[in-house]
């Protein structure tokens, strides 16, 4: 049984006062359903006042990127032992703003994961294909790429600790939310892919997860899809009423 997972990117946003804020909010609502996990990945300045809040709480912490070495001289990067001394499980890599705007091809997202899960890190790894792609019928295949380049040399213990989540990119910070057939469709050809990888064990546990302008009119009726194990949310994270929602409506 796969445990829901909702996670908030919070990207280039917030500042610690906003962080803290949020966090205050959230924990000041009525208890999350048990059979969600919940997890925020703020920006690095805020993740210490942010872990010191959700210490004894039940939201976890995730990092939004690292460097692809394990440490030295690399001015301006952060570490996947860093991002762990500083309490986080999980970090967000592969996503399609850090392939767009910095030119993050799939090999060097592979070195990224590799370091991540050898430090102990969760790792949240984004794939999703472009309009242009989806409309000239190449999904399947752009998705099978990213997966096999990106996941290229795992072992099934590796694999475990992956999250993936399938994020197409016409629908990140568009409003224009996948419909759940569509969402589901893909997330049954990443469960496939991953029975071929790593076998039926590892396919049937892990947790893959929708984003893409997801609201809380649109989280519940696609986390009804059997494949569709929880979200990724960047803009309705920001606001900690929203995201409650979001986590409230996981079917
Ligand atoms: C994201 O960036 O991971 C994301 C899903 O953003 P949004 O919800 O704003 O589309």
């Amino acid at each position: 049984m796969r445990r829901s997972l909702v996670v908030g990117n919070w990207k280039m946003n917030m500042l610690i006062s906003d962080a803290t804020d949020w966090v205050g909010s959230l924990l000041g609502k009525p208890p999350f359903p048990e059979t969600v996990e919940v997890v925020v990945a703020p920006p690095f300045t805020a993740l210490a006042a942010v872990e010191e809040r959700i210490r004894r709480s039940c939201i976890s912490l995730a990092g939004q990127n690292i460097g692809p070495e394990p440490e030295g001289a690399r001015t301006g990067e952060i570490s996947a032992a860093m991002l762990k001394d500083a309490g986080c499980r999980f970090v967000i890599l592969g996503h399609s703003e850090r392939r767009q705007h910095f030119f993050e091809t799939d090999a060097f997202i592979s070195r990224k994961i590799g370091v991540a899960l050898a430090s102990g890190l969760g790792v949240i790894f984004c794939v999703g294909e472009s309009l242009e792609e989806r409309e000239s019928e190449h999904t399947r295949q752009v998705i099978e790429h990213q997966l096999s380049e990106g996941l290229n040399g795992l072992d099934v213990r590796q694999f475990e600790g992956l999250v993936i989540a399938y994020e197409p990119v016409w629908a990140i910070g568009t409003g224009r939310t996948a419909t759940p057939e569509q969402a589901q469709h893909v997330h049954r050809i990443i469960r496939d892919w991953a029975r071929q990888a790593f076998g039926e064990n590892s396919a049937e546990n892990v947790r893959i997860l929708y984003g893409g302008s997801v609201t809380p009119e649109t989280s519940g009726p696609l986390t009804v899809q059997p494949d569709i194990d929880g979200l990724l949310v960047g803009g309705a994270s920001l606001k900690s009423d929203s995201f409650y929602d979001i986590i409230c409506s996981i079917k």
